[in-house]
């Protein structure tokens, strides 16, 4: 077998916000066999820099691709060592995130509850270092395999490589696009760690009945507490929080507390993290649309697709709401899906 090619490829489902954009050639990459052979494809192709797929959650595509683009596909789910403590457990690239953490909790295992229900797939979690409800995936991550699409040799990570940040990687670096990754690993708990501090946890809990979760019931009560809180991408076009919360010294965030009352702020390793929703509500933003591009009438950090928009009309809100914001505030902004196409925020 060999990857499949597809030229002229239309990507409106492949990626959350639903952007009508073409692929002028994607390849959808299903067994690591089939890799050197896209490989050496790759290399008869006049225009280098593939971009690498996934399941197009957090991308913002503002036009045509004439990069190739490869579809990761790769699957498998396993067992690789376990005892009484912990298990460690590997996972292709291509596999869905939600779908391991649910197969890590029938395995008895604690440790990606609180990340359910985050869209894409596995090979991408590690590329921003997915987090969600006072958990990221760094904590359990023990190393993945990646192949350089440049020479096609291949290297085994492990977290220090990663050099994970608040949703960042070295892959997210300059030159860090040339890795795309085939698998990874994660080491579990097998003891209960239950992390029920952050956001509702507690309180959805409490209205499910149930006064000693298990790992399954953090789960759910994190995918129920998405679902009324995020917008369904098959349902309203979006990539989920469409700006990361910025990290500023103490000094200014002590400036801003001053001036701005009641905005959110957390220590953030000698900086301050401050909510990036909070001050975007702040600029009136909530609910605002210009033709189908919009901010979601509930959650301010979303930046939704109504219908039709295209990734231009979507990037030229983003940057208006940036702008108010630093007007305001004086803090940047920067975005947390990545921008595909010759256009920059
Ligand atoms: C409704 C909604 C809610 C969300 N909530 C969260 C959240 O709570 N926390 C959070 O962190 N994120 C969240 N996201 C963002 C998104 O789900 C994650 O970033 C996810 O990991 C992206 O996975 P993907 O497979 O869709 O990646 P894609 O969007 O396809 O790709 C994202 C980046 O990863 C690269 N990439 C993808 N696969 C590979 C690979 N195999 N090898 C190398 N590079 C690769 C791509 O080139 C691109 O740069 C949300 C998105 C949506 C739509």
């Amino acid at each position: 077998m060999a990857a499949v090619r597809i030229a002229d490829a239309p990507l409106g489902a492949l990626n959350t916000f639903g952007i009508e954009a073409r692929a002028r050639v994607l390849w959808r990459l299903e067994a690591l066999d089939d890799l050197p052979g896209l490989l050496a494809a790759l290399r008869a192709d006049p225009v280098a820099d593939p971009l690498v797929l996934g399941g197009g959650s957090n991308l913002l595509i503002t036009g045509d691709i004439d990069r190739p683009v490869i579809q990761v596909a790769l699957a498998g789910r396993r067992v690789l060592a376990g005892d009484d403590a912990s298990v460690l457990i590997e996972a292709g690239a291509g596999e869905s995130w939600d779908g391991l953490v649910r197969w890590s909790l029938a395995q008895g295992a604690w440790g990606l509850e609180n990340l359910a229900l985050i869209p894409g797939t596995v090979g991408a979690a590690p590329i921003q270092n997915i987090g969600a409800y006072g958990v990221e995936q760094r904590e359990t991550f023990d190393s993945l395999d990646a192949t350089d699409l440049l020479t096609g040799t291949a290297r085994r990570f492990d977290a220090a490589d990663c050099a994970f940040g608040y949703r960042d990687s070295v892959f997210k670096r300059p030159g860090g696009d040339r890795w795309l990754v085939t698998a990874v690993r994660y080491r579990l708990s097998r003891r209960p760690l239950p992390r029920l501090d952050y956001g509702e946890i507690r309180d959805e809990l409490a209205r499910a009945g149930c006064t000693a979760p298990t790992a399954v019931d953090v789960a759910d009560a994190v995918s129920a507490i998405r679902r009324r809180r995020l917008p369904d991408p098959a349902v309203l076009g979006n990539a989920g929080s469409f700006f990361k919360n910025p990290l500023v010294e103490p000094a200014l965030a002590q400036a801003l507390a001053a001036r701005e009352p009641g905005l959110p702020a957390w220590p953030a390793g000698g900086q301050v993290k401050l909510s990036a929703a909070w001050m975007i509500d702040r600029c009136g933003w909530k609910g605002h649309r210009d033709g189908d591009a919009g901010v979601h009438a509930a959650h301010a950090l979303v930046l939704v697709n109504h219908g039709h928009a295209g990734g231009p009309a979507l990037l030229a809100l983003a940057r208006r709401i940036r702008d108010s914001v630093h007007a305001r505030f004086g803090v940047e902004l920067e975005p947390e899906p990545v921008v595909v196409g010759p256009a920059r925020l």
